[in-house]
């Protein structure tokens, strides 16, 4: 069975065309600057060359066509037939209180996807194209919604509940919900296996530091508690989102210099995190880093502030849960940065935990990073949210 598994945006469009005989990815590609002009295809078939394609895209119909023309192209393609593709997999970002599971597409999907577009503005909608533009060009076939918000629908009401007037919760449904839980699902499945732990009482903490970041707490695979709450917005310090931070900041800030709620919680969005407590060097840990090596203050003040965060997160969890037995990094920073790795470990001594050097010195792979002593087993395991999408659309399809 092949299956197409989608991640569109609201001007973007990813796509990759796994084999599930062996899980392996047939091809790849981005739609970029759909709706704008200078719309882009970029595909590369397994062990090929890219292959770009500049035409118009107004919508993501037209995008999901070209996907479809390149998948199948004489020179480039990968299938002789759309035929050969036997469901689509969408990643689809809110499914609210509904959906605790991932579900195959029916109207009422539709409705509850449309229904969460208030709690996901910028990106159920782009979802909800995407889930129609392929009914459209592929009649028939099944979609399968996966919600990254799934994960988190298993933490208990005192996890989930802010400590806000119940009437806010029964009116808008103000809650923690949790984001990443794809990621977080298929790394805590995979310490799991990968470290021969109890598959239903094992005490597992997934730290996904990319350039979106949080912690979640699971036993036997299911969430207890993560760090991202009605938006991605909470938790863990990232590139450009503040996390958490005193409400009152944005009060003051919008008093003092004259701006609206939106323009700040834009601000603690897309101008926050290490971008800016670094004073505006980067997002992007890499150029951090340099910064740091070279003796810039604030680069150092935003790498130390960042681990100390993760870390202040997975003392919480261990209380949470009562203990750990393994910790796993992902992502991004988790899974190219040893120093940050170290840096955050450096603090859970008190848990027993150890990182042997020489182990935390890899990338890119399934590893064991703490030395054999170590009471906490720490892992980096690398992520793929694609894979974990079209294992659920594989599963609900078969
Ligand atoms: P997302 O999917 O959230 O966009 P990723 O998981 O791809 O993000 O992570 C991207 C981030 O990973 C980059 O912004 C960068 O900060 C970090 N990163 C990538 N490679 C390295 C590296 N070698 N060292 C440190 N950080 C890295």
């Amino acid at each position: 069975m092949k299956i197409l598994v989608m991640n569109c945006g609201s001007s973007s469009l990813k796509y990759q065309l796994i084999d599930m005989k062996d899980e392996s990815v047939l091809a790849k590609g981005l739609c970029e600057r759909i709706g704008i002009e200078g719309s882009t295809l970029t595909h590369t078939p397994a062990g090929g060359e890219k292959y770009k394609v500049q035409k118009p895209m107004p919508s993501h119909k037209e995008g999901i066509q070209m996907v479809m023309d390149a998948l199948v192209d004489k020179d480039h393609g990968v299938i002789q037939s759309v035929d050969e593709i036997s469901a689509i997999g969408h990643r689809v970002v809110h499914g609210g209180t509904y959906y605790s599971e991932s579900v195959v597409v029916d109207e009422n999907v539709k409705k509850a996807i449309r229904d969460c577009f208030d709690l996901a503005p910028l990106h159920n909608p782009a979802n909800l194209m995407g889930i129609e533009a392929c009914e459209a060009a592929m009649p028939g076939k099944p979609n399968v919604a996966v919600f990254d918000t799934a994960f988190g629908m298993s933490m208990e009401e005192k996890a989930y509940l802010y400590a806000l007037p119940y009437e806010y919760y029964e009116k808008y449904k103000i809650r923690r919900y949790g984001f990443h839980g794809t990621s977080h699902t298929f790394v805590s499945g995979e310490t799991i296996k990968f470290g021969g732990l109890d598959p239903k009482n094992a005490k597992v903490i997934v730290c996904h530091l990319g350039n979106g970041a949080s912690v979640s707490a699971s036993i036997g695979g299911k969430c207890v508690d993560t760090s991202m709450g009605l938006t991605p917005l909470e938790g863990l310090i990232m590139g450009t989102r503040s996390g958490d931070i005193d409400p009152a900041i944005v009060q003051f800030i919008c008093n003092h210099e004259k701006i609206s709620v939106d323009e700040m919680l834009n601000i603690l969005n897309k101008k926050s995190g290490v971008l800016g407590m670094s004073n505006g060097i980067s997002s992007d840990f890499r150029d951090i880093d340099e910064a740091a090596e070279k003796g810039d203050a604030h680069a150092r003040a935003a790498l130390d502030a960042y681990a100390l965060r993760v870390a202040k997160y997975v003392g919480a969890y261990a209380a949470a849960m009562n203990g750990i037995d393994a910790i796993s990094f992902t992502a991004g920073v988790g899974e190219n940065d040893k120093n940050m790795r170290k840096k955050i470990c450096a603090y859970l001594g008190f848990l027993g935990v150890k990182i042997d050097d020489e182990r935390n010195n890899v990338r890119g792979e399934n590893r064991l990073i703490s030395t054999d002593d170590s009471k906490v087993k720490v892992f980096l395991m690398p992520t793929n949210e694609e894979l974990a999408i079209a294992r659920d659309t594989l599963r609900l399809t078969q």
